[in-house]
């Protein structure tokens, strides 16, 4: 089947530190040989110009910030002592999340618990340390009550508020206190002459679904109104944490993007050759011949995203006039974000080696990685960005590039690494590359297993001027003597690496 004609590329933006990196194909093949296949590559670089940026935003608002680095988008423990490096903090949403960030020597004031489910060894470990915890609900607070009394300890705490009225509707979470309901809750329980005394309240919290900037506008908005009746009733709110979920933007040409989601639904209507493999919708719903509906895909391309999201967020209007910034400026209420996608933007790429070529029953021809399908997933339907194929050796001359399917090593018949059809330099060889680029948020570690007793991918990073790859572990460890020993900390730390 002539796929050329109908194959619609993704271009992904590259940082330099991707593009000279895939330029060195022998420092890949070393970090394969060394740690296994698939790898991951982190670079901090990108790390610190993302909270640079956002850090940027906020001073050009006059706020008042802290950033909270999301762990759970990234596994790698150097990012946590990085944020912590640049003065910025870390929310831990499990017992394991904050533990390692503890025993890292990041002190508890950088640190915020989150967690979903707050089990009670998680509870005593952030009430031991004084590290501040955002409540769901209210068994939550009868847990932490108990411990705070045994421990003769006072906890800090944010209440998680949703439910926020956009256009006329509430917006349905299953988090936290509906926002009409949270100033009765906290006037009425806590702190001192209420039942849970040892709680004391000092901000907000939420975290939106979603990727919408005036959802988040109109949700601070509501916030601050909560606040203010607050303060009414003696409760000072000190922050306002307005969570993660700011746009990244992956590809480099919206033509691209647009013309990649037109003609994935005229295939799946078969008026062109598949984009996917047997013919995949990607989320949408087949009738009759008609695709319905929108692919269940992350929006990879984005005109305004990271910093420009959250300028946007704070330049919102009211109906009072004035925008979100200026609100919280008059309330002098210090703002914090629980980036953790946008904060690894550009940090990684996922590296694997191919082990077979083959074709199926259908004449598709299948390139089998050495990596398996939940070492590259998130919760979009597919991971829209074209690979790089890197040959073993030298391609002779002009030859075509060839189009086809990456297949990984669960024994499972929809186990594809991507289900969009990928094309390749050349025809693939045993032994060649394939690197999958911005993969450090969500993509290589959020739904990782073990299955078929696989080891998970080795988590490594560049260093030492883009010469040296080391593991995430002895990393974490030298950033964390570095800081020790360095006064300035950032300087340093930032002078090592590219
Ligand atoms: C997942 C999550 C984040 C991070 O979200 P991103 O989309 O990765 O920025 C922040 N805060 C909370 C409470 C979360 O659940």
């Amino acid at each position: 089947m002539n796929r050329q004609a109908h194959f619609r590329p993704l271009t992904p933006i590259m940082h330099p530190w991707v593009a000279d990196i895939t330029a060195h194909a022998d420092l890949l093949r070393q970090a394969i040989d060394e740690y296994g296949s698939p790898v991951n590559i982190h670079c901090l670089q990108p790390f610190n110009e993302n909270l640079t940026a956002f850090g940027a935003v906020f001073h050009e608002k006059q706020l008042d910030y802290r950033i909270y680095f999301a762990r759970k988008a990234n596994k790698c423990l150097s990012f946590a002592v990085r944020s912590h490096g640049l003065f910025q903090g870390i929310d831990t949403a499990s017992y394991r999340e904050l533990h390692q960030c503890l025993i890292a020597g990041i002190p508890a004031e950088a640190l915020l618990c989150t967690a979903a489910v707050k089990t009670p060894d998680l509870l005593e470990l952030a009430i031991a340390r004084g590290v501040e915890v955002v409540i769901d609900n209210e068994d939550e607070c009868r847990l932490m009550q108990a411990i705070a009394t045994r421990m003769g300890r006072r906890v800090t705490v944010n209440i998680r508020v949703g439910g926020f009225t956009f256009e006329g509707k509430s917006l349905h979470t299953r988090f936290g206190w509906d926002i009409r309901e949270a100033a009765v809750f906290v006037t009425n329980s806590i702190g001192k002459g209420n039942r849970f005394d040892r709680l004391d309240y000092s901000g907000l919290h939420f975290h939106l679904n979603g990727y919408s900037i005036a959802q988040r506008g109109e949700a601070i908005l509501q916030c601050l109104a909560l606040a203010d009746r607050l303060r009414g009733e003696g409760f000072h709110t000190a922050t306002l944490d307005i969570g993660g979920g700011i746009l990244v933007n992956y590809l480099q040409y919206r033509d691209e993007w647009d013309a990649f989601n037109r003609t994935l639904k005229d295939a799946v209507e078969g008026k062109v050759p598949p984009l996917t493999y047997l013919n995949h919708p990607l989320g949408m719903t087949v009738l009759d011949g008609k695709a319905l509906g929108e692919p269940q895909v992350y929006p990879y391309y984005s005109r305004v995203y990271k910093e420009h999201f959250l300028r946007r967020i704070l330049e919102h209007r009211g109906s009072s006039g004035s925008t979100v910034a200026e609100e919280i400026r008059k309330r002098k209420i210090a703002m914090r974000m629980e980036p953790g996608r946008s904060a690894l933007d550009q940090c990684g790429i996922t590296v694997a080696r191919v082990a077979f070529r083959k074709t199926d029953n259908r004449g598709n021809l299948l390139v089998g990685l050495e990596m398996n399908g939940t070492q590259l997933r998130s919760s979009s339907a597919d991971f829209l960005l074209d690979p790089l194929h890197i040959p073993s050796a030298p391609v002779a001359g002009s030859t075509p590039p060839e189009f086809g399917f990456l297949v990984g090593a669960y024994c499972l018949e929809q186990e594809l690494i991507l289900k969009r059809c990928v094309r390749f330099l050349t025809y693939p060889q045993v032994g060649d590359l394939m690197v999958f680029v911005n993969t450090a948020g969500y993509l290589m570690h959020f739904y990782e297993s073990e299955a078929h007793q696989f080891e998970l991918a080795a988590n490594t990073f560049l260093v030492s001027d883009g010469k040296r790859i080391i593991g995430d572990s002895k990393l974490a460890n030298s950033l964390r003597i570095n800081a020790a020993t360095d006064i300035l900390g950032v300087a340093t730390q930032m002078g090592i690496y590219r």
